[in-house]
């Protein structure tokens, strides 16, 4: 299409200890990382993490107090906001109340004097899937089509880099869920990279090809969502991206693929290439969907690390899955989710279970963190 020719040749945006102070106050500390061009990022956090400071200093609406913005060869720390080429789409998009939806997408092109305005604003409303709208009014259009009107007012203007505030914050849930799809295929269809700001980890795993996870002014770990998911580095990734299963343990024996950690009075098997410490205390960590129940001595498979003697305390049927807590002997509850098959009848409240999973899916991280 016309939009994805003008596609030429752009550079990886890279963020090179970039670091914003307010006062004492540190909300961005020293931050490295490199969004080759045409990626979908996202900065994934909780409120005041900083990721929207960090935007802003991209979209140079904030200045920096020391680092580095590049864009392929070139810096642009200290550019004007329009020199750079860099558009933001905000959460309220504020379109243009007097103007229809052809002209709030030309607008840009209007100011610089473009001659084919037609011709670009058509592909712009096929691409967004709005060329039955054109001549509607932005009060006549759904929160899902404005925010579509939004991004094709920014892509218009053919930045190297789109950065998205939170655009979907203000759409319920079920249309939420459809622009993710859509601005995902819009992405790839593009072939921009994109820099996505939001707290919903399920929206970043959705879109995203690769998630920065931000926590107090720092990012704590990077990489493509299921990687992050499988191979979480710190327990606030492991707990921030879904739910995870931290068990307290001790790191007793060392091998070429392995490590082998004490556990309440068992062992346990931890790939190296997913234990983040390797010595003394740990927490092993296991996702609930990754752990079987067995009743005591019942028939079922149980391969890998298993730990004894629990008892079924809550059962939460949610549809999809049965979602289990299990006291375990030393006190802590365990959370299990079992997919609703339709095999198997739901363990009741009470029943002695034991736990198992399969050596590949546990991970290992420094104890030296705080549990939430
Ligand atoms: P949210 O999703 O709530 O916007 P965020 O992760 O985007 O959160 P930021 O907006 O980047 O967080 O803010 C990071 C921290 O910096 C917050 O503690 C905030 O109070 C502080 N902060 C942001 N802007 C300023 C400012 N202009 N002056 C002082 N402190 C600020």
């Amino acid at each position: 299409s016309q939009v994805a020719s003008t596609n030429g040749d752009k550079g990886d945006l890279r963020l090179e200890t970039l670091t914003k102070e307010f006062g004492t106050f540190t909300a961005v500390d020293a931050i490295d990382l490199v969004v080759p061009q045409g990626h979908f990022f996202a900065l994934l956090g909780p409120s005041g993490c900083g990721k929207t400071t960090t935007l802003r200093m991209v979209a140079g609406l904030e200045t920096p107090t020391s680092g580095h913005i590049m864009l392929g060869e070139r810096e642009v720390t200290y550019e004007k906001p329009y020199r750079r080429p860099v558009n933001t789409v905000f959460q309220n998009y504020a379109l243009f109340p007097h103007l229809d939806i052809f002209e709030n997408i030309a607008f840009g092109l209007r100011r610089r004097k473009v001659s084919d305005v037609r011709e670009q604003v058509g592909a712009m409303l096929s691409l967004v899937e709005l060329e039955s709208q054109a001549k509607k009014m932005p009060s006549q259009l759904s929160g899902g089509q404005q925010q579509r009107v939004a991004l094709a007012r920014a892509l218009i203007n053919e930045p190297e880099v789109l950065l998205l505030d939170e655009p979907l914050g203000a759409l319920d849930l079920k249309l939420r869920r459809a622009m993710q799809i859509e601005l995902k295929r819009i992405q790839t269809e593009v072939g921009l990279t994109f820099v996505h700001v939001t707290h919903d980890q399920e929206e970043a795993m959705t879109m995203a090809d690769t998630i920065a996870v931000m926590n107090a002014g720092v990012i704590e770990q990077m990489g493509p969502p299921s990687v992050l998911y499988d191979n979480p580095a710190t327990t606030y990734v492991a707990n921030f991206l879904g739910q995870s299963n931290l068990i307290a343990g001790e790191i007793v024996g060392n091998d070429a693929d392995s490590l082998v950690v004490e556990m309440q009075g068992t062992k346990a098997s931890i790939p190296r290439d997913r234990a983040h410490t390797d010595s003394g205390a740990g927490w092993v960590g296991i996702r609930p969907e990754k752990v079987l129940i067995s009743e005591i001595d019942g028939v079922l498979d149980a391969p890998g690390s298993r730990i004894a003697g629990g008892v079924i305390s809550d059962v939460s049927f949610v549809g999809v899955s049965t979602q289990y807590l299990v006291k375990m002997p030393w006190g802590q509850e365990l959370m299990v989710f079992e997919q609703n098959t339709g095999h198997r009848g739901l363990f009741q409240v009470g029943t002695p279970v034991d736990l198992s999973w399969h050596p590949e899916y546990a991970f290992l991280l420094d104890a030296d963190q705080d549990v939430e």
